[in-house]
């Protein structure tokens, strides 16, 4: 679901109203944990806190990466409605441009948002499309051979759902087949074509079915991996263009916000939303 930046603008004018947002989403309809009362809270002048008739204070950001951050509450919100809205997100350049922070601290936040949008641990399940893809490491040559140090990263993708993106070490069976296990339900069917990592899955008790590309057999039928393909490509285009070059330290937060807005994209609730809701009820790992 759209949400524009003229809605932006409209309903978080200040931080303030960013607090009060995350308030009536995670405690105003919740009784004081201290006297049991309804309604009782006011917000405190000049300190992120609401406090209870009782004089019992709280603080609604405690847990969450925008407790005691220097930046002010709208910009963390802001960072988040770039990165939930834009189909490619955007680069800490850019959003230092648009918010007027330093490149840092833009940094930082985008880095940390990115960590939200990694909430989603459950398995995947019916159908699930399985790949790999190698990232160049300069990616102006990208067009040359495959170098020795490319990264690699295994995908696997949900038909009609969610898409959950992996930087490992090599796309050996040691390292493909235990992240098939952690991340896809043992009942799902996995598509994926014949390369030789994926060969034990059927030993593993899953539904396994390969396409052929060697011999540019792409579709058959129900048999295909177009899904996790078209993520690729989209990723490819997204961190090539936007980012222009992706330390492999960060790859794997990249992929996490790739695979975030994909498995998202067809939610009733705005993805904005989504992390804002996840924060209080799953703490995220802070990060420096
Ligand atoms: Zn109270």
């Amino acid at each position: 679901m759209k949400f524009t930046i003229q809605e932006f603008k409209q309903k978080f004018p200040t931080s303030d109203s960013c607090l009060d947002y995350l308030w009536k989403m995670h405690f105003a309809d919740k009784p004081c944990t201290a006297c049991g009362l309804y309604d009782g809270f006011h917000k405190l002048p000049n300190r992120p806190a609401y406090q209870c008739q009782c004089g019992c204070q709280l603080y609604p950001l405690a847990g969450t990466p925008f407790h005691k951050s220097t930046t002010d509450l709208r910009t963390w919100f802001l960072a988040i409605f770039f990165m939930t809205n834009t189909r490619s997100g955007m680069s800490a350049l850019q959003f230092q441009r648009i918010s007027g922070v330093t490149y840092k601290t833009a940094w930082r936040i985008f880095k940390q948002v990115r960590l939200m949008m990694a909430y989603d641990n459950t398995q995947l399940n019916t159908d699930v499309e399985v790949d790999e893809a190698y990232m160049h490491p300069n990616p102006q040559k990208r067009s040359s051979a495959k170098p020795h140090n490319s990264q690699v990263l295994f995908g696997m993708v949900e038909r009609g759902g969610r898409a959950r993106i992996k930087h490992v070490k090599s796309s050996g069976t040691r390292v493909l087949v235990p992240e098939i296990q952690k991340n896809i339900d043992q009942n799902a069917t996995i598509y994926s074509d014949e390369y030789g990592s994926y060969r034990l899955l059927k030993k593993r008790g899953y539904l396994h079915e390969t396409v052929n590309h060697g011999k540019q057999q792409y579709v058959v039928g129900w048999v295909h991996t177009q899904n996790v393909e078209n993520f690729w490509s989209q990723f490819k285009r997204g961190i090539y263009g936007v980012y222009r070059h992706c330390d492999p330290i960060y790859l794997q937060h990249y992929a996490n916000e790739y695979a975030f807005r994909y498995s998202n994209r067809k939610s009733d609730t705005p993805m904005f939303e989504l992390i804002l809701g996840k924060l209080l009820s799953s703490p995220i790992p802070q990060t420096k």
